[in-house]
């Protein structure tokens, strides 16, 4: 396509996400049509459908039957969130190397009990940060299953600040625990990614500077 996600990156930055023809713009720039750009979208988020679908009965007025405006949406929130879980901040684009596809992810880790066989879990999921409102553009972050599992629909942010850091600090040790080539991959991301917010991150608790 020619085109690079960083390039990507700074023109939607210029893009409005009210406009009308938004989408028509990010289309355009792209040089694509409709199907070779949700096509294109799909590849670069994985399990992003299924996140539509799931939410699909009860998506805000925004998205219905909107699946690009959409994925713009989750692709804009995901560069906002530098990638990472709004929660605990684990990156998603390890989650699966620290379940440890091979034997982790499929199978279950034998040594630490690990088990990952759903569909759900690939990417981060969205999550009411007032469980009570809907969804709306304001009201949804992007997360990772189990942070949106053990929040629920029953802690508000607020509540759930308490519960996060334990799960942080379990992700934090599995990235401790990776071997070699793979530790480093994801070390050197989370390095890179900024400090969101003054809570105790993955980042924080290996230290990295
Ligand atoms: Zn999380």
């Amino acid at each position: 396509m020619g085109i690079r996600f960083s390039d990507l990156r700074n023109e939607l930055k210029k893009i409005k996400d009210n406009g009308n023809d938004y989408d028509s713009k990010l289309m355009n720039l792209l040089g694509m049509s409709e199907d070779e750009y949700e096509g294109w979208l799909k590849k670069r988020n994985q399990g992003l459908g299924s996140i539509q679908n799931q939410k699909k009965g009860y998506l805000c007025k925004t998205w219905k039957n909107k699946p690009i405006k959409f994925r713009l949406w989750y692709l804009k929130k995901y560069i906002k969130q530098s990638g990472l879980c709004e929660y605990c901040k684990v990156p998603q684009k390890f989650i699966r190397d620290i379940y440890n596809r091979r034997d982790g992810w499929r199978e279950g880790n034998k040594k630490t009990q690990d088990n990952k066989k759903g569909t759900r879990g690939w990417s981060l999921e969205i999550d009411r940060r007032k469980p009570k409102r809907n969804y709306t553009v304001q009201n949804c972050v992007l997360v990772c299953y189990p942070c949106n599992n053990a929040k629920s629909d029953v802690f508000a942010e607020e509540e759930f600040k308490k519960i996060r850091e334990p799960i942080t600090a379990v992700w934090a040790k599995k990235v401790a625990n990776l071997k070699n080539r793979k530790k480093r991959k994801v070390l050197e991301f989370i390095k890179n990614t900024k400090k969101l917010k003054s809570d105790k991150t993955i980042k924080d608790i290996l230290k990295l500077k």
